[in-house]
């Protein structure tokens, strides 16, 4: 039995991509949570993170604490927030923004989410039964799969720069203000490796269907390490061994400012592209990020990458 509208919290959580999460508030919805997402993040979203944590926290941490504000502000009482249980800061957000907006006098439910205990809360929320939340979870990915194919096809008449970095950075067009669409606007193919489809296969299905070259490309990726990282960090060494072992034009590194796993595998990444001559330009952002300067490097860069690719 489904609950009452009425009596249903008013769910909400932050953005990670426009198409990813409108797509997951329409499959909540559709189970019966009572979605409602927040306004688009804009600079104003991002102030009220910036005003309300410290400077040199990982920037992804500002944004999403603004979503929840804003969201707050519009009436939710509930929020949900990934908890990755992984070894860098992300394990912890939950629990900071929790503290902070309790601070900031905000009453409020939070769940952190992660892939143990997402089905039980959605029941709580939704009052559906497991099996409709499993449809619309297989359906979800499926959606999410499809976005994904066309964000990592490569083009075979202009050159293909790859992605690699932190998650959140590269999956929000607004914290990574449209940068594949400015490298199709300049006349090249973005191939975004880090996508949340890849991102549900790698840590929750386990590598299902990981093809044997992708395990080759893993395993070579741990020699980098002395165990855990946390984020992303073996899987951009993975991917970025995938991507040069293809001919890959050039490779972008979008990362946020004072992110522990992605600056400390910036060694790695400097040396697999130089050993394989390959262009590489890395994007650290943060709120202080200025989109022309961002534009002008990327012009360039592809520039450079269209000269070598006529020569
Ligand atoms: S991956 Fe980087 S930016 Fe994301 S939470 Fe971890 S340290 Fe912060």
């Amino acid at each position: 039995m489904t609950l009452q509208t009425e009596n249903k919290p008013i769910v909400s959580l932050p953005w990670m991509g426009k198409e990813y999460i409108e797509y997951l508030g329409e499959a909540l919805t559709r189970i019966g949570v009572n979605v409602q997402l927040p306004p688009r993040t804009t600079g104003k979203t991002i102030q009220i993170g910036v005003r309300n944590t410290a400077e040199m926290v990982c920037f992804p941490l500002k944004p999403t604490l603004g979503n929840f504000v804003e969201a707050l502000d519009n009436g939710a009482d509930t929020l949900l927030m990934f908890d990755s249980k992984g070894q860098c800061r992300l394990r912890h957000y939950w629990k900071i923004q929790e503290f902070i907006l309790k601070n900031m006098g905000y009453t409020f439910k939070m769940y952190n989410v992660n892939f143990g205990n997402i089905l039980g809360i959605l029941k709580k929320l939704s009052g559906a039964s497991y099996f409709k939340i499993l449809k619309e979870t297989v359906h979800f990915y499926r959606r999410v799969r499809e976005i994904d194919k066309v964000k990592q096809q490569w083009a075979t008449d202009r050159p293909n720069i790859g992605i690699i970095g932190e998650m959140f950075t590269c999956c929000d067009e607004k914290i990574n203000y449209e940068i594949e669409n400015k490298i199709t606007r300049l006349g090249a193919k973005p191939v975004n490796t880090v996508t949340l489809s890849s991102f549900i296969k790698s840590d929750f299905l386990k590598k299902i269907h990981w093809p044997t070259k992708k395990r080759r490309f893993d395993k070579e990726a741990e020699k980098y390490f002395n165990g855990g990282l946390g984020g992303h960090g073996k899987e951009n060494i993975s991917n970025l061994l995938e991507l040069v072992d293809n001919n890959i034009g050039g490779v972008i590194h979008l990362l946020p400012m004072s992110c522990m796993p992605e600056t400390s595998i910036e060694p790695y990444v400097n040396a697999i592209c130089r050993d394989s001559n390959t262009p590489l330009l890395r994007i650290p952002i943060d709120e202080n990020t200025a989109e022309a300067n961002l534009e002008t490097r990327l012009e360039t860069f592809v520039e450079l990458i269209k000269m070598r690719g006529e020569k």
